[in-house]
């Protein structure tokens, strides 16, 4: 942004140049110390007889011995164009090239994420606590593993409770649940709830899109919808050694995708899954155009319904699909092509 400072500004647009640009009626001298009759006859109902106007200063003041008017460039302004000194500023600093500083306050505000409270012992998980993950979620441990080694999951301690956190390098959002499984209880305003969003959490930003890694190889993006379809995501890739495809998680179906974010699946082949549910529907058709619209190289999306468990009852979400019924196991071959 060329943004002068009013000194910068005074230098650069001489008041010779200034007055010519302003349409000054009377003469105009190209060096200082120079008198001519005043800019401002109106002061002298007589006449400027004497002239008694100059310019000095390296051509950046202006001064009337006989009528006491004098000032700088932005009073010029204000004096020659009738505006009031802070408008006459701003003027003064385009003229000279720069951006008024109106200009600069009216812009949008980039949007600041606050700093994403994160537990202060959150943590790489040991051995334990990643089996114990994977046997709480039907997850692989090599799946549980390769997201901690993405830097996408973490451990840690969430109102009292013994977490597994996902997030990932941009610190934009995270959210934990609770290591046995239970849901959070009420507190203050909240709710009891199976998952808890970390505090300065962007909901728009979708998790994932910033591993550790560089993201460049990824041809692909799965994107899912919350943390355990999350890891599930990796699961199934890892599963059916899948590559080129980066999980991605959307933190919640009412969200439209940070616009930042949003960019960097262009180019990409994304298949969204996300869950076989009203919200879930919902979307699946706003992340789609939304995707689309930035350039990703197809959008598609797989929808869950009609697929069982192992136990009969019907698939809801991804990670639902790690106890899927062998008979329905092809689909899932379909899913990840
Ligand atoms: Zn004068």
């Amino acid at each position: 942004m060329n943004n002068l400072s009013l000194d910068e500004a005074i230098q650069r647009l001489p008041l010779n140049t200034l007055a010519r640009r302003l349409g000054i009626g009377g003469e105009i001298p190209d060096r200082d110390g120079k008198t001519v009759s005043c800019w401002f006859p109106e002061n002298h109902p007589n006449g400027d007889r004497n002239p008694s106007f100059n310019l000095h200063s390296g051509l950046t003041r202006f001064k009337c011995f006989s009528c006491g008017i004098e000032g700088r460039g932005p009073d010029l302004i204000a004096h020659a164009l009738h505006l009031p000194q802070h408008e006459a500023v701003n003027r003064f600093l385009v003229m000279a090239g720069g951006v008024s500083p109106d200009a600069v306050a009216s812009r949008p505000k980039e949007v600041k994420h606050k700093p994403l409270a994160l537990p202060a012992d959150c943590h790489k998980g040991t051995e334990a606590e990643i089996e114990a993950l994977a046997a709480l979620r039907g997850f692989s441990p090599h799946a549980v593993a390769l997201a901690q080694g993405m830097g996408v999951l973490g451990f840690g301690t969430v109102h009292g409770f013994p977490c597994w956190i996902v997030s990932d390098t941009s610190r934009k959002n995270a959210e934990a649940r609770r290591m046995d499984g239970h849901l959070f209880p009420p507190i203050g305003d909240l709710k009891g709830r199976k998952v808890h969003t970390i505090k300065g959490s962007s909901k728009a930003w979708p998790v994932g899109i910033q591993p550790v890694h560089s993201t460049e190889r990824f041809t692909k993006i799965v994107l899912v919808e919350g943390s355990a379809d999350f890891i599930a995501a990796i699961h199934f890739l890892i599963d059916h050694e899948i590559w080129d495809a980066l999980p991605v998680a959307m933190l919640g179906s009412k969200c439209r995708i940070d616009p930042d974010a949003v960019k960097l699946f262009r180019g990409r082949a994304v298949k969204i899954i996300a869950h076989d549910d009203e919200a879930g529907r919902g979307a699946v058709s706003g992340w789609n155009s939304q995707i689309a619209e930035a350039g990703a190289e197809r959008v598609t999306a797989f929808n869950l319904a009609g697929l069982l468990m192992k136990d009969g009852s019907p698939v809801k979400d991804l990670n639902d699909c790690v106890h899927l019924r062998a008979e329905d196991q092809s689909e899932l071959e379909g899913l990840f092509s």
